[in-house]
């Protein structure tokens, strides 16, 4: 899970991630909140009306969701699930309620969190884009304060300057949380047995 503050440039390291390698499969939500510019329905998000939304909720057809600056936000179960039974690395793009959520019930899930380089930089950023008002963007800079308090719950931090040192150190520590004994118990508990078995002979 990769979460990070409005305007942390999240959306575009991972795509870029995605683009550089095959073993990953990037997630997409659902929404309530309208397109941006540029946004398309099913690559960005699924952009549904708040009834289709709480239909999806109440279907149990989600992962988990949350509310965002007046919006629903939730990740669909059906694609993660084929995903990961591909054996495929699943990113998801969520903030920090929801990545809670999913850490309960997939403790070895991995939290990285997308910092900016400073917080003017993020300010510039986020107006740079041009596709918020201001009002938004206020909204959205309180709630990064608000986010701010829970980094702690991350496993990492990657701060995002330059844009393929990022995504490389991301890849990185993705690599070596495969290797932590948590997520290869079952490898660990056959090669414990065997020498059980061998010590028995
Ligand atoms: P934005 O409107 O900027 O695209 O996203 C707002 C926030 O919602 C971001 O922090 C983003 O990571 C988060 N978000 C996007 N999709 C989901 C989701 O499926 N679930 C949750 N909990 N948050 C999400």
């Amino acid at each position: 899970m990769v979460s990070g503050f409005s305007g942390a440039g999240k959306g575009t390291l991972m795509k870029q991630l995605v683009r550089s390698y095959d073993n990953y499969a990037l997630s997409v939500s659902m929404t309530t909140r309208s397109p941006r510019p540029g946004e398309e329905d099913g690559r960005e998000y699924f952009f549904v009306s708040r009834e289709e939304f709480e239909r999806r909720i109440e279907e149990g057809g989600l992962i988990e969701y949350a509310s965002y600056c007046g919006n629903y936000y939730g990740t669909p179960k059906e694609y993660v699930r084929k995903q990961l039974e591909k054996g495929r690395d699943v990113i998801l793009e969520i903030e920090i309620q929801g990545a809670l959520k999913i850490k309960e019930q997939f403790p070895t899930a991995l939290l990285l969190f997308v910092m900016p380089p400073s917080v003017s930089e993020l300010k510039k950023r986020l107006e740079g884009r041009g596709t918020e008002s201001p009002e938004v963007i206020k909204r959205r800079l309180s709630r990064a304060g608000e986010e701010a308090d829970g980094i702690e719950n991350y496993d990492f931090i990657v701060i995002n300057d330059k844009l393929e040192e990022c995504v490389e150190q991301m890849h990185g520590l993705i690599a070596a949380a495969h290797k932590t004994p948590q997520r290869n118990s079952s490898f660990i508990r056959e090669i414990r047995q065997e020498l059980q078995a061998f010590a028995k002979q």
